[in-house]
């Protein structure tokens, strides 16, 4: 925890390479000082954990240098994209607490970005190949050899304009042509070989319908959006290094073309990138979390083993805990695998300062109050939150029948087991001190019952009692508690990194990642709570209550455990 907090207020002194490089902007004033950035994400999928690491720079730069950081849909490949994905995409951005200047659309910028295509084609610029795929790709040479020529290369412009023009008919097959940029086969840098820039694609597109056949592609359309709208800074992950001489390039070529753009000479956005996020034991590719999903390998995107915001919204992370752990790790130019354990320990740290204290018994077992009247109850007083006065406190029902923690009796117990053990004395969490008398068991031995005694004047708060005793222990009262299952999650994936692995990463699955608790007993209080709301059940974890729950049955997400069992795993081996 020390770590992290130390981690974090590091960073807030020392400015990240990309601050750096945007004050040198500011302090050159470059685009007249002026600060604009944008989260490009493509609507085909649900946001994970990196991207939460993007959009925490996107949008903090923006905040940081008094500038705008507006948000921009990729919607350039319609076959994978839907609005389901741009509705849960802005959802999580506010989550995570963000606001956007504007939203954007690459698909509104497909009439511009078509001229400028048949511009490039009539200046000689780009020409339609009519080979496969295959071909091209296989003519692409190597870094080290040059590429082969296409035998379209050299076609006369008209030719390629007709065919470009037919290639966004309903008629066109995709896959038979596509338009290439024509740059320079033997390009030591693969991506000047001849780019593809458009493809045909007949689905239809969540935003544009029919109206288009071919799409541009990301190359294509990213850095001419970025000029489109302005942006000053286009940050994004260290893949599009090679790619940068390439957005450099088209907007180049776009400048020649739009001469209207002339007095923004200095206005051209800077790609700066920086290291992806990717965390032990689990994936972070869309492809691959869709198959887990489409395979019905997890309940869903927010399945609260997955790593998309919407599956930690579920399980219990707050928007803050997550902020907190991207703060720590930092932005670097190489790229890493950061430790799950850092961003449990962030959500530990939040919640201890946000969870309402609460009492939930996982694997019940009678304890019977011997001494204490049948019939009988008191409400106890029950802080809410130790760390934080202002939460208040609410009330907690004591009875002579009470659940107990199973693990928290031993008929034979050694001399540091602190918890219930017949002739010792223990604390009721809130209530009373209380000594254990003995057991009952059943034919075959389990123990179906634990009687105890309590001392009246030693009821919490009150003078009584000036003995202490080792061991303070959570309960519920039989009478006045709610019935509750309880999903406990473990880590989705077995190896710590399963994208390094040759296996199918699906052999990879940890096949003990969800446990159920079905017979939880809660205190009646958490009937009033809601998704959302963050719960310390105590001495096991944080808690957070499923969407799933009904007014019969109460579902509860463990968040995470009070303390890293993982790390103590590892000591012990
Ligand atoms: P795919 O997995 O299909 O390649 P993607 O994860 O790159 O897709 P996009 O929607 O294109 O998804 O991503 C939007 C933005 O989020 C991009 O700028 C991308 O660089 C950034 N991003 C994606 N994954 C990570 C990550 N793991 N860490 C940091 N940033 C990320
Ligand atoms: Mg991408």
């Amino acid at each position: 925890m020390n770590t992290i907090e130390s981690n974090t207020n590091e960073e807030k002194r020392s400015l990240s390479f990309v601050e750096q490089l945007v004050e040198d902007d500011i302090a050159a004033g470059k685009n007249g000082k002026r600060i604009q950035t944008r989260f490009p994400p493509e609507p085909n999928g649900y946001l994970h954990i990196g991207h939460a690491k993007a959009i925490c720079m996107d949008f903090g730069v923006a905040e940081n240098y008094n500038g705008v950081c507006n948000l921009r849909f990729d919607d350039t490949n319609p076959s994978k994209e839907n609005n389901e994905y741009v509705e849960n995409i802005l959802h999580d951005i506010s989550w995570l607490g963000f606001k956007w200047g504007n939203i954007y659309y690459a698909s509104d910028y497909f009439e511009k970005l078509w001229e400028l295509a048949v511009w490039m084609i009539k200046t000689g610029k780009a020409y339609v190949d009519e080979q496969s795929s295959e071909t091209i790709a296989a003519q692409k040479g190597t870094p080290t050899e040059p590429g082969v020529p296409s035998p379209y290369r050299d076609r006369p412009a008209e030719e390629s304009l007709a065919l470009f023009e037919k290639m966004n008919t309903a008629e066109a097959v995709e896959g038979s042509m596509v338009l290439r940029a024509k740059l320079d086969m033997a390009n030591p840098n693969m991506h000047f070989r001849d780019p593809i820039i458009y493809r045909i694609i007949q689905t239809p597109h969540h935003r544009t319908g029919t109206k288009w056949h071919c799409y541009p592609m990301y190359d294509f359309a990213h850095g001419q959006s970025d000029y489109f709208e302005g942006v000053t800074h286009s940050i994004c992950t260290l893949e599009f290094v090679p790619h940068r001489p390439l957005y450099d390039k088209f907007i180049d070529f776009l400048k020649d073309f739009d001469h209207t753009a002339d007095n923004l000479q200095d206005n051209r956005p800077r790609q700066i990138e920086f290291n992806r996020l990717n965390l032990t034991y689990t994936v972070m590719s869309k492809r691959k979390l869709h198959t887990l999903v489409d395979e019905n390998l997890v309940n869903g995107w927010d399945d609260p083993r997955m790593p998309t915001l919407c599956g930690m919204r579920r399980r219990g992370y707050s928007p803050e805990s997550i902020r907190g752990f991207i703060d720590s790790i930092g932005y670097t130019k190489f790229d890493a695998l950061n430790d799950v354990a850092l961003l449990e320990a962030a959500v530990r740290e939040d919640l201890n300062k946000k969870a309402t204290r609460v009492s939930a018994v996982l694997d019940p077992v009678k304890l019977v109050i011997t001494n204490y009247p049948e019939g009988q109850t008191e409400e106890m007083e029950a802080i809410n939150n130790p760390e934080n006065e202002a939460d208040g406190s609410h009330t907690i029902t004591f009875s002579k029948n009470l659940w107990i923690e199973r693990a928290d009796f031993m008929e034979d117990a050694p001399k540091k087991f602190f918890r219930m053990s017949p002739g010792k004395e223990v604390r009721l969490k809130n209530a009373y001190i209380v000594m254990c008398t003995g057991c009952t068991k059943d034919a075959e031995g389990n123990i179906i019952e634990i009687q105890a005694e309590y001392d009246p004047i030693s009821k919490s708060g009150l003078e009584g009692a000036n003995r202490k005793v080792k061991g303070t222990l959570h309960w519920v009262s039989a009478d006045h508690c709610i019935k509750a299952e309880v999903r406990e999650y473990d880590r989705l994936f077995n190896i710590e990194n399963p994208s390094a692995d040759d296996r199918d990463f699906r052999e990879l699955l940890n096949p003990d990642s969800l446990t159920v608790h079905s017979n939880c007993y809660v205190e009646s209080y958490l009937a009033e709570k809601k998704p959302g709301d963050y719960l310390q059940f105590q001495r096991t974890g944080y808690f957070m209550l499923d969407p799933d729950t009904t007014p019969e049955r109460l579902i509860f997400n463990k968040t995470v455990g009070l303390k890293d069992t993982w790390a103590k795993e590892m000591k012990k081996n």
